[in-house]
């Protein structure tokens, strides 16, 4: 018998179990530990609340958890409860899917005034997620900035301009829905570094901004390249960029406006007590395809301002880490002796839900490399982590706890809404009866 550990209840953990159950079948069993108390990481926490569809694919990773080889225990943060080492020696592979859920910072002055937010935090709010539930953005002012050009720059900003009705049958929490209903936000500026060829928008998030019922999407004609320049850019951009010269001819004839200020590098952000503007330096693009400043210097008003630049892996003591790519240093998923990588915390954060899916089946073709089918039980595997768990009173949340919880949360649901989440330990525990 050979026994896995998978670190993480995301997609890249969920995809990771499910080719180690493929690939040994009945000759392992694999463990998937959470710190958290209920599974799936990203899928419940990171996509939008309103992208239900993407969401669904949680109840492929229900069929995993249900195959009889796998384990998900919730409730255990491995640092705290368990160590690495600890993990090494008892399971024959490890397997760090821990996504990167920490933001990056803008590295700019003023950073650290009240009402500059990173997109993990806000996300993690509007989601549901225990370390944000407390945020409380500062929505009472008239502008708000977005940082980046990217889906996760998208995904807020369609947030933070919806209303009420057009969150039906999304899973927002009821906190972030009220304190959006009362926002005063009228103006949202999506800032880029770079131009509308460099976006890292998809089609399909991009032109939701073209249906919102009270906001209205704005590109300035003079920022956009010449429509034949489009012809050489990869499919999926240049659709993109197809909606951004559609957004420069729309009118503006909704109350909130959505504005696409390109070429802008932010350099600082200023207030008394607060956030009230982000000071931009005007760029073009160097002949590297990065952009240089260009001196002009301008500020754009904004009372919360969002940084959606892209996140990092937080560190594990004693695992190495690559300080560049925020993630953890590996070979091929390798990180060392029994120890592998998998999802963001190999790769960084970049693709969609479906990039981890391949990223798990070809590490766990490593591991199975590395690691034969064996009938000998030389490892302690989860009974060994239950009685380590059991010494130090940890008491891990099972699978079927996850349904226990998931069953409240359906039955708390709103009239508009699937399921009204649980938010943080305590609520979860309680429901459990622990
Ligand atoms: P992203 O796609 O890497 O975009 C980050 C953006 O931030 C880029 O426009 C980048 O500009 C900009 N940026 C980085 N550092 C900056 C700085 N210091 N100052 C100003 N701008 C800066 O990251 P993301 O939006 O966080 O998304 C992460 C991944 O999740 C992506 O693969 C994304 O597609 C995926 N995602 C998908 C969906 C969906 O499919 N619905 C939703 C959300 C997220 P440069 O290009 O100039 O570096």
């Amino acid at each position: 018998m050979r026994h896995f550990a998978v670190i993480g209840s995301g997609p890249a953990g969920f995809y990771t179990a499910e080719a180690l159950a493929k690939t040994y079948g009945d000759s392992a069993r694999i463990d998937i530990i959470d710190k958290l108390p209920v599974p799936y990481g990203l899928i419940r926490f990171g996509v939008a609340p309103d992208h239900q569809s993407i969401k669904a694919v949680a109840r492929r990773y229900d069929k995993v958890a249900e195959g009889g080889t796998v384990r998900f225990l919730g409730n255990v943060a491995v640092g705290e409860a368990v160590s690495i080492d600890q993990l090494v020696d008892l399971y024959d592979a490890v397997i760090l899917a821990t996504g990167a859920p920490n933001d990056r910072t803008l590295g700019i002055p003023g950073e650290d005034l009240p009402g500059v937010i990173g997109s993990a935090a806000f996300v993690g709010w509007y989601n549901g997620h225990p370390d944000f539930a407390a945020l409380d953005p500062l929505l009472d002012g008239e502008a708000a900035a977005i940082i980046g050009n990217g889906n996760v720059a998208l995904d807020v900003a369609r947030i933070l301009s919806k209303t009420r009705a057009e969150f039906a049958g999304s899973d927002i929490v009821a906190h972030a829905l009220d304190a959006l209903e009362g926002s005063t936000i009228r103006t949202i500026t999506i800032v880029g570094r770079r131009g509308p060829h460099q976006i890292a928008m998809s089609p399909k998030e991009l032109g939701e901004l073209g249906h919102l019922d009270v906001a209205v999407p704005h590109v300035e004609l003079s920022d956009l390249p010449v429509a034949e320049a489009d012809a050489v850019l990869d499919p999926g951009v240049r659709k993109s960029v197809a909606h951004l010269r559609d957004f420069a001819k729309a009118r503006d004839d909704k109350p909130k406006h959505i504005k696409f200020d390109f070429f802008a590098r932010p350099v600082a952000i200023e207030g008394e007590e607060r956030a009230e503007r982000l000071i931009v330096e005007r760029t073009a693009l160097g002949d590297d395809g990065q952009s240089v400043g260009t001196g002009e210097i301008y500020a754009i008003p904004a009372n919360l301002i969002i940084s959606c630049i892209g996140y990092q892996t937080p560190r594990i003591e004693g695992v190495p880490y690559d300080e560049r790519g925020g993630r953890f240093a590996n070979d091929g998923g390798l990180i060392g002796d029994g120890l592998y990588c998998v999802g963001w915390a190999r790769r960084g954060p970049s693709g969609t839900i479906g990039t981890n899916r391949p990223d798990g089946y070809e590490v766990a073709a490593a591991i199975a490399g590395a690691v034969p089918a064996s009938e000998t039980n030389d490892k302690a595997g989860g009974a060994g982590l239950d009685a380590l768990l059991a010494a130090k009173g940890v008491r891990a949340t099972s699978f079927d706890d996850w349904r226990t919880i998931e069953a409240a949360e359906i039955a708390a649901a709103r009239a508009d809404a699937p399921r009204e989440k649980l938010v943080n330990h305590a609520d979860w525990l309680k429901v459990l009866g622990h």
